[in-house]
């Protein structure tokens, strides 16, 4: 039980019989007040069984640190609260009424279990999810300033049918349902006054290179933020790009886009050829790789690697950074490409990518 979070019916029944109360009245009301989710699991053959996150050791690690291995990983979101810290009892309630959710599941694999790190997958303050088939995972961490949610793949994106970025805003989807069931709970607890009431906010953490401490992108909507627009942070006077990991919480590619639902072809690494050829074409000058680079939402480690690996040769520094890019942005279009083109300032380039390749109506 202390394990694993779950609690059997047997083993209530046991314990509570002494107290004068039916065992099946304590349960109800620990999951009316969302202490408790009933939950399906392998673990045990006794059914019903329930999920009770409090019963659980906490978590010190980072919360960082999630299980090795991945493919893909969203950069890190916070669920923040006005008052500057998760309200009591909000992270246990998020924890099970996520449970609850037929959309998710519990995620008790010790995954890696020979590596000496936290090896385990459910904490009081930190509970692993799973999403979708083949599955997806996500975890939600109580850093007592924020709830942090981190959302993973551990398969290559071309053997998903569902892309990442589909699989992420999903997961937000719901997660905001479940805050929202959360908050009517508590509010209902606490007789209903709105007064004492937090305002509830989703902030994404900005993964400039400029600082490790955590901060947010500044002004940021995840239904309008279009992902060429420039963002900030309080860290960086000049705007920049959205990261690769950091794209996967916006819808929009382009401004065109939002007016229209055409599909836009999407770019693998075996264009990378036919890419090629039309920038030569295009007359782009190799020698501003690094620039496209940037607007290609590369961040600055990784050009700097292509830089040291290749110095002085711009032809080569511009084919690694293009599969670089075509490698992790599972959103890459021509359009993007144009777009990224033009902002390193060779405007007719963007032209011509455009006239070729682009459905510019
Ligand atoms: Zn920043």
């Amino acid at each position: 039980m202390q394990n694993k979070g779950i609690l059997i019916q047997p083993l209530y029944q046991e314990v509570w019989q002494s107290s004068g109360i039916d065992p099946e009245e304590i349960i109800e009301l620990l999951v009316h007040f969302r202490l408790a989710a009933p939950v399906q699991t392998e673990l045990s053959r006794f059914k019903p069984q329930y999920f009770l996150p409090a019963v659980l050791p906490g978590y010190t690690g980072d919360p960082n640190e999630v299980h090795p291995g991945y493919e893909l990983r969203a950069s890190p979101v916070h669920i923040t609260f006005s008052t500057g810290y998760v309200p009591p009892g909000f992270f246990t309630c998020l924890a099970t009424a996520v449970a609850t959710n037929p959309n998710f599941e519990l995620s008790f694999d010790d995954y890696f279990a020979a590596s000496a790190i936290h090896s385990k997958s459910i904490y009081r303050n930190r509970v692993y999810f799973s999403y979708g088939c083949p599955s997806d995972n996500f975890v939600l961490t109580d850093i007592n300033e924020a709830i942090q949610v981190d959302v993973m793949r551990y398969v290559p994106e071309n053997s998903h049918p569902v892309p990442f970025k589909t699989v992420c805003q999903n997961i937000m989807k719901l997660l905001e349902e479940c805050c929202q069931k959360v908050e009517d709970t508590l509010t209902l607890y606490h007789n209903g006054s709105n007064a004492d009431r937090s305002s509830r906010r989703v902030q994404y953490m900005c993964q400039c290179s400029r600082s490790s401490e955590v901060h947010y992108i500044k002004n940021i909507d995840a239904e309008k933020q279009i992902c060429s627009e420039f963002v900030h942070c309080k860290m960086e006077s000049i705007p920049r790009r959205l990261t690769i990991n950091e794209l996967m919480w916006f819808k929009k590619i382009s401004a065109r886009e939002s007016n229209d639902d055409q599909q836009e072809v999407m770019l693998t690494i075996a264009n990378l050829v036919d890419i090629i050829r039309v920038l030569e074409k295009s007359n782009f000058q190799n020698q501003k790789w690094r620039k496209l680079g940037l607007y290609l939402g590369l961040i600055h480690p990784e050009l700097k690697t292509i830089e040291d690996n290749y110095p002085r040769d711009a032809e080569r520094c511009l084919e690694e950074c293009l599969a670089e890019w075509l490698k992790n942005d599972t959103e890459a279009t021509w359009e993007k490409l144009a777009i990224a083109v033009g902002e390193a300032g060779e405007k007719s380039a963007a032209t011509y990518i455009r006239s070729e390749k682009t459905f510019n109506r």
